[in-house]
């Protein structure tokens, strides 16, 4: 089926490409990072363009969590992760960049961080990535559309046929 180009996507303020979606339910978004903290580094967000998470019905919220558990196993065994850093910057005050709720979803891996903790000052942008990850700072430029549809592609084979609908 020809992509049509009449579904759009948002993220906050920001129009996804269906290139950077891996997951689409009911309530349910999978986009891949344009500037990941690690690699693997997803998003889960709801489909609906809420800021904030008591904004949400049960049922997203249901469908929010179970899609994110989801993801956070395939990136965990993808990326051979020893742990997953999960977590939602609710409103700006909590370091929200972009007024949409979504759950981060990255791969974790002992020693990634002189301490484990430090990946918090960089998801709020006051830290640095460390130099030993793959990512160092000057890499941190958005990525091509091209290099998060090869990612958006592997993803979505992981996903299979869940309760996905076809991201066309
Ligand atoms: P937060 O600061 O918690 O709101 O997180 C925003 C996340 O959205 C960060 O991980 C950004 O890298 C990511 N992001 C921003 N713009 C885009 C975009 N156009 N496509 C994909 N991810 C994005």
């Amino acid at each position: 089926m020809a992509p049509s180009v009449a579904r759009k996507f948002m993220f906050g303020p920001l129009t996804i490409p269906l290139a950077q979606l891996f997951l689409l339910t009911k309530h349910t978004l999978g986009i891949v990072n344009i500037k990941p903290i690690r690699p693997g580094h997803v998003l889960v967000a709801t489909r609906r363009q809420v800021a904030r998470f008591n904004e949400l019905s049960q049922e997203e919220v249901a469908d929010l969590f179970a899609q994110g558990q989801r993801i956070s196993k395939i990136i965990e065994r993808l990326y051979s992760a020893d742990g997953l850093t999960l977590c939602i910057q609710d409103g700006g005050a909590a370091g929200q960049t972009v007024p949409h709720v979504h759950l981060h979803v990255i791969p974790r891996h002992t020693g990634d961080f002189a301490n484990s903790d430090d990946i918090y000052s960089v998801l709020d942008g006051t830290g640095q990535v460390p130099q030993q990850t793959h990512i160092d700072n000057e890499q941190r430029r958005p990525r091509s559309l091209d290099d998060m549809a090869a990612e958006a592609v592997i993803l979505r084979k992981e996903v299979g046929d869940w309760d996905n609908e076809p991201i066309v």
